[in-house]
């Protein structure tokens, strides 16, 4: 499915906060947000947005889908699919967004960013339980375990990803066995336990216009 391609880093401008989408940049004094914390494009430096409602509800959903890497035609299927769900809608989406294959590998810390972890699973590197996928977007249920194929074992980028993965910042729905490059989807996660920082109920107020 398609993505967006453009520059990502003007993303957390547009949003006015570290979006975290490149990895182990983010964390450095090369992040463009560090450097130009101001809106992008010619104006931005003397923007001074006041928002409406509908404006605040808009740059939530916004934040959260480019958070995810997602297009709005797929966002919207996630929140169909959440309103579907019992409980709390804004929860839902959450919970269906975390149980990405692509997410799951990042938390894991097997990928430095979720678009890492996305092309890793597109390039055919994980297996899901005994068998392989490819689709990042495959939902993963409590009780999965994802493991990095023996064949791609060696590879650097899951060896140089987990090296800077603190085993105290592990979550608690996760469990990571770093010998064996492989991870456990213990079970959904809970709202408080999503280290997501979005007002979901704005973006259920928006889509229920
Ligand atoms: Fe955002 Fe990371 Fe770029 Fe900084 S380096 S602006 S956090 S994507």
């Amino acid at each position: 499915m398609a993505r967006y391609t453009g520059p990502v880093c003007k993303l957390c401008r547009r949003e006015g906060e570290k979006l975290f989408l490149k990895g182990t940049r983010c964390s450095t004094s090369k992040c463009a947000f560090e450097r130009k914390g101001y809106f992008p494009g010619q104006h931005g430096k003397n923007s001074r947005l006041k928002l409406s409602d509908y404006g605040k509800q808009l740059r939530e959903k916004q934040k959260l889908r480019r958070v995810y890497g997602l297009l709005e035609a797929q966002f919207r299927l996630y929140f169909e699919r959440a309103e579907r769900m019992r409980g709390i809608t804004g929860e839902n989406l959450l919970v269906l967004l975390e149980s990405r294959l692509d997410n799951v590998v990042y938390r894991l810390g097997l990928a430095a960013s979720r678009n890492a972890a996305r092309q890793l699973v597109l390039h055919r590197h994980f297996f899901v339980n005994d068998g392989l996928v490819d689709i990042p977007s495959y939902q993963v249920k409590p009780g999965d375990t994802i493991q990095v194929k023996d064949k791609s074992r060696k590879k650097d980028v899951f060896h140089s990803s987990l090296r800077r993965t603190k085993d105290s910042r592990m979550l608690p729905w996760l469990d990571l066995d770093k010998a064996k490059l492989s991870g456990r989807f213990v079970e959904s996660p809970k709202r408080e336990e999503i280290p997501v920082h979005i007002d979901e109920s704005m973006i259920v107020e928006l889509y229920s216009k």
